[in-house]
Parts: structure tokens; C-alpha cells; sequence
């Protein structure tokens, strides 16, 4: 689904991606670990072309994403991506929020939108907030909804930068729980966390970053008990 191939990224002369070659399947749960700086954030903009690689392709469906004509809009709709900071629109509610984006961009009809949003918003529980300004709601629940947003523009994979790192420790559960359902539905992910244990239970690939490389990658079960580059082990040792 997605093929990067020596990419590259500076901002002036701070080379942030060092050369990353990657597959990402149909179907996979990939989280990105890492320290922090490595350039974690910075590989997941350039999927979706948030940032603007310096060098090297990424093949996205079999679309060359940086190629001069790529259709940015089409490829952003293909990549729901769901932000440590919900990036909600606060002047709107939580069901404008929700279907803005398949109105405007899809073009579908309101009634056509509002309805898939009440069912998307069931799904996460929050069908009685659909009125309500984000302001109203929790950390959790605005999480919660920004997924909702996302996956109501129907994308093939979903980015997802570090969803859990700004809530409060008892609304992490509840967020962990909507990725798990949507892992557990087959929807392909590319998941940034410091929450080692989705990354061990739902995960199903896990790609160790640092100084701007994956130094490493392997299935949860191998990288966690027996990671073999010292940076991998040194990192574990550290917040496992
Ligand atoms: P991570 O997500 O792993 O913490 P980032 O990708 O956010 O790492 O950042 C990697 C490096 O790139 C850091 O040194 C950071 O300061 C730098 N960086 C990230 N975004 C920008 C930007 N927009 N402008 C300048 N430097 C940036
Ligand atoms: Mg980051």
C-alpha cells in the first residue's frame, strides 16, 4: 500500500530522515517507536505530504505522492490522520466537524454524511454529543470524535501521531480502545505511540527510530523480548 524508498528530509541543515526504506501492507498495524526528535512525527507528514520530503519516493496505491500533478486532496482524503492535539474546529459541532470533509470534499449530500456520522459517532459512543461544541467535551472524547472525522472521509489507512500523549491518564483507555476496534476490523495503520503496550497487543509490526532511521523492525513479539541493536535494547530498557 505504501512503498518509501530512501527518503529524505532536512530542515536546513538539520537532516531529520536519513534515508528511510519501507513496505506497508494492506491490512498491517505498524507502530513507530522511538526516542524523542528521531523523527518520528516528521515520517508520518511526509506519508501524507504534511511535510515535503527532500528526497527519495513514497509510492502510495501505486501513486508516486511527490510526483509534479499528485492529487494532494484525493491523497489526504486516502490518509485519515488523527493528531496528538485533536485539531478539532472549535467553532463548529461535533457533527459539522464530522461532515464538513465528506460534504465539501466528497461532495456527498448532508443527509448522506450526518447519517454515516451518527453511525460512526454510536460506534465510539458519543452519539449525544453531536450537538455540542468541542469545548464541551474531554480530551477522550474530542480524540475520540478527530477519529470519527477521520474515518468519516472513508481513507484506506489511518496515521495516527501520538493520539493518546495529551490526554489525561484515565481518557487514554477509551481512545486505546476505538484503534483496537479499527485494528481489529483490518483497517491498515500507521500508528506513532509511547503506549508500548498497544504496540506489543494490537500492533502488528513495530519499526524502532532513531537519528532519522529505523535502526530496526520486527514483529512486537521478537522486538520487545529480544531487540538486537543496542539503541533498540538501550530504548526498551528505558521505558518498558
Ligand atoms: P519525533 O516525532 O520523533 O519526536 P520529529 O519528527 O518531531 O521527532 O522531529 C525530528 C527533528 O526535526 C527534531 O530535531 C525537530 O526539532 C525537527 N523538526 C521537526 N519539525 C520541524 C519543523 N517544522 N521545522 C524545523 N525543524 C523541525
Ligand atoms: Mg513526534
Amino acid at each position: 500500500m505504501i512503498h518509501v524508498e530512501d527518503l529524505h528530509k532536512s530542515f536546513g541543515s538539520n537532516e531529520v530522515l536519513r534515508g528511510i526504506n519501507e513496505e506497508i501492507f494492506k491490512g498491517e498495524v505498524v507502530t513507530v517507536i522511538g526516542p524523542s526528535g528521531s523523527g518520528k512525527s516528521t515520517f508520518l507528514r511526509c506519508l501524507n505530504r504534511l511535510e515535503e520530503p527532500t528526497g527519495g519516493r513514497i509510492i502510495f496505491e501505486g501513486n508516486d505522492i511527490c510526483a509534479p500533478g499528485a492529487d494532494i486532496n484525493l491523497l489526504r482524503q486516502k490518509m485519515g490522520m488523527v493528531f496528538q492535539q485533536f485539531n478539532l474546529f472549535n467553532h463548529l459541532t461535533i457533527l459539522q466537524n464530522i461532515t464538513i470533509g465528506p460534504t465539501m470534499v466528497r461532495k456527498e449530500s448532508q443527509e448522506e454524511a450526518e447519517a454515516r456520522a451518527m453511525k460512526l459517532l454510536e460506534r465510539v459512543g458519543l452519539a449525544d454529543k453531536a450537538q455540542e461544541y468541542p469545548s464541551r467535551l474531554s480530551g477522550g472524547q474530542k480524540q475520540r470524535i478527530a477519529i470519527v472525522r477521520a474515518l468519516a472521509m472513508n481513507p484506506d489507512v489511518m496515521l495516527f501521531d501520538e493520539p493518546t500523549s495529551a490526554l489525561d491518564p484515565e481518557m487514554v483507555g477509551e481512545v486505546l480502545g476505538v484503534m483496537k476496534s479499527l485494528a481489529e476490523e483490518g483497517i491498515t495503520m500507521v500508528v506513532v505511540t509511547h503506549e508500548m503496550g498497544f504496540a506489543q497487543k494490537v500492533g502488528t509490526r513495530v519499526l524502532f527510530m532513531d537519528g532519522g532511521q529505523i535502526l530496526e523492525q520486527g514483529p512486537p513479539q521478537q522486538l520487545f523480548t529480544a531487540p538486537r541493536h543496542p539503541r533498540t535494547q538501550d530504548f526498551l530498557s528505558k521505558v518498558l
